[in-house]
């Protein structure tokens, strides 16, 4: 998608601090980090949100579930949260779909 800055990260037309790249996703450090360790996970396939996830397409939201666990292990991350923001009211800022993985300090409940 032309206009979006994630697509562009994964072309690297935007530069990002990247963690992990393969064929099928991209995982890099969130530019504003609320925790101590906080970095998203991609597909390179552009869809907007988990509320576009089909049977077409989710073999790479368990990929990228696959990489997190793997990632969480060699980070040495001693819990963390994963978070995927839907839309404007649940605060999605870039509709690109993406994975917080968020850890290293004690997080709070939801709200
Ligand atoms: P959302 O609010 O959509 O759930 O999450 C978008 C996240 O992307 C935010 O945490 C924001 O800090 C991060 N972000 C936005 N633009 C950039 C960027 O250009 N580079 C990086 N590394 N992160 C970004
Ligand atoms: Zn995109």
């Amino acid at each position: 998608m032309n206009d979006c800055i994630f697509c562009k990260i994964i072309a690297g037309e935007i530069p990002s601090k990247k963690l992990y790249e393969d064929e099928q996703c991209l995982a890099f450090y969130d530019i504003e980090p609320l925790a101590p360790k906080h970095f998203l996970v991609i597909p390179k396939v552009h869809f907007a949100s988990a509320a576009e996830v089909t049977p077409e397409n989710s073999a790479v939201i368990a990929h990228i579930f696959e990489v997190i666990a793997r990632l969480a292990a060699q980070e040495g991350l001693d819990g963390f949260r994963v978070v995927t923001n839907c839309g404007p009211i649940a605060g999605q800022t870039v509709p690109h779909i993406h994975f917080h993985v968020l850890s290293g300090r004690q997080l709070g409940s939801f709200n």
